[in-house]
């Protein structure tokens, strides 16, 4: 009896940490596709006060230089699954299955391919505009989400405080600079690269760890310069208007300079919609002729002589020459990280954290796609953590660092070496970057048992995390290297034999 007593009271101790807490609430800074993405995960798990602060103005505001395309792979899916998005998300994009290349070379020669697949047992993977995925997840808020989220636009988080082991979230309307205060038990970064949240942190952080600054791993791709051309839908292909662009090919057009340094291409994605005007990429180095034009006329001259095979003055309006010209466009980040991504304000009852996802924590040029993909990862591993604490803050957060963060510096090391040139920015050595994958591939093929797929292909298997990967990839190369040092050292061997052969 004195037992059942004992239990019983030792259950009474400890039910309050134990019980699932719903009604806790939760700020999230960013409305991008890692903070729209938390959102939907909190409230299908039962979270009742979600607040995104966003300070863009809506979730499809058009920004010209920010109207690149995602590719949602199977990574990315795990999330879309996980909210019954899939179906949607495939209606609104353009399936990796059905998505055709055409080259056009200055002379106007065109030849047509199928874009190939790296890995033809992965998952289908969709190709959409970023617009319109926001858009698709805001619509799922609104739809069916809106008792439990509120989307707040144009706010700004301007500081974050700690007051007696309480967060205390400052925000600014951008129209009127009203002030609005939350005092959030979570409070989810989703801010981005700059972000505010982990710079905070890093402020907090009296450890000599250095856990929430980022680690810098440079590559090819970092520094790069890029600004979107925006065409009309089903622009003319040639000075005939005979063929029109089609929305779901894809496009490379090539300038007619051949030097490595003048080089210059119109990257085309497909676009599921015909009536969405079509975005072309310039991706180049900072010194690049075309950003030193400044004038929206000098600018259509120089189209003009670069892209002879298009009607430039057809295609290209003098107000979009005008916003090409004199936008900033930006810059490819360098690939970074860093290794914490919670902190725990109060790990009493009512247990109050941060806790970082996303660019915030994770960015890297686009080389592999993996940017928006990772992000959403990260967000079905806060899912799962949140699951395995029963919700409890202070029990999810170390959880969801100790699950995740050994993941970050392989993902990073893969966008440095995966996928290496792919901006011609370097003819050698792309062609260098391609021998690898080739023999890699045909290692594999041949020997499976020792050696793996070359990384580009591993990173469409959603089943591999990043350091698994990394890990295969990294021990291939090591078995390459052995077996090129073996050579190597026969070739000597057998080499002065025959010399002394010979001598005798
Ligand atoms: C040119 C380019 C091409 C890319 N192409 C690809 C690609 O093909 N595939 C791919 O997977 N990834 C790509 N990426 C990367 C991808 O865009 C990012 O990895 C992804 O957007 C990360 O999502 P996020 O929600 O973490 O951050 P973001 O998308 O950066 O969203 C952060 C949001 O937070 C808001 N915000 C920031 N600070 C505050 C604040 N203080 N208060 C309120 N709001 C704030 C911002 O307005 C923004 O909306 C590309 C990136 C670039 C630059």
């Amino acid at each position: 009896m004195i037992n059942a007593i004992l239990l019983f009271s030792y259950f009474l101790q400890i039910m309050p940490t134990k019980t699932k807490k719903l009604n806790q609430n939760a700020v999230i800074i960013g409305g991008g596709p890692a903070g729209f993405a938390t959102a939907l995960m909190l409230a299908k798990r039962g979270w009742q006060e979600i607040t995104v602060l966003e300070k863009r103005p809506a979730a499809d505001f058009y920004e010209p230089d920010k109207s690149f395309s995602y590719q949602i792979d199977g990574r990315g899916q795990k999330f879309t699954d996980l909210l019954g998005l899939t179906e949607k998300l495939a209606k609104i994009s353009v399936a990796n299955t059905d998505f055709y290349l055409t080259e056009i070379k200055a002379d106007g020669n065109r030849k047509t391919s199928k874009f190939p697949r790296v890995d033809p047992n992965s998952k289908t993977a969709y190709w959409l505009p970023r617009r319109a995925f926001l858009q698709l997840l805001y619509q799922e808020i609104e739809q069916n989400w809106q008792h439990s989220i509120q989307v707040l636009f144009n706010t700004k988080c301007v500081k974050i405080d700690r007051e007696n082991s309480k967060l205390k979230i400052i925000s600014q309307n951008i129209n009127n600079e009203n002030t609005i205060e939350f005092e959030p038990h979570l409070l989810v970064g989703c801010d981005g690269l700059n972000s505010l949240v982990r710079k905070t942190l890093d402020k907090w952080d009296n450890s000599a760890s250095n856990k929430f600054k980022m680690q810098f791993f440079p590559s090819a791709s970092s520094g790069l310069k890029y600004k979107v051309l925006t065409l009309p839908p089903n622009f003319a292909l040639d000075n005939n208007s005979s063929e029109r662009a089609k929305c779901t090919m894809g496009y490379a057009i090539r300038a007619a300079f051949s030097d490595s340094q003048g080089s210059l291409s119109l990257g085309i994605l497909p676009f599921p919609d015909p009536n969405e005007p079509r975005t072309a990429n310039i991706i180049r180095r900072p010194d690049h002729e075309i950003w030193k034009i400044k004038e929206g006329d000098k600018l259509q001259q120089f189209l003009e002589s670069a892209f002879p095979q298009l009607p430039i003055h057809e295609i290209v309006s003098s107000e979009e020459s005008d916003r090409f010209a004199k936008s900033e466009g930006g810059y490819f980040p360098i690939p970074q990280y860093c290794s914490g991504l919670h902190w725990l304000v109060s790990d009493k009852n009512d247990s109050t954290g941060v806790v970082l996802l996303g660019d915030a924590v994770h960015c890297f040029p686009p080389d592999i796609g993996q940017g928006v993909n990772s992000a959403l990862e990260d967000v079905c591993m806060l899912n799962q953590a949140l699951t395995e604490s029963n919700d409890i803050i202070s029990d999810t957060l170390p959880l969801y660092e100790s699950r995740r963060s050994p993941d970050l510096k392989p993902l990073i090391r893969l966008t440095q070496t995966a996928f290496p040139w792919p901006y011609n920015q370097d003819i050698p050595r792309k062609r260098l970057a391609l021998i690898n994958f080739f023999v890699r591939f045909l290692l594999s093929r041949i020997l499976p048992f020792i050696f793996s797929p070359p990384a580009v292909m591993m990173i469409q298997n959603h089943q591999l995390s990043y350091r698994e990967i990394w890990s295969m990839a990294e021990k291939t190369t090591q078995i390459i290297y052995i077996f090129l040092g073996l050579t190597f050292i026969g070739s000597c061997v057998y080499l002065s034999f025959i010399a002394n052969i010979f001598r005798v």
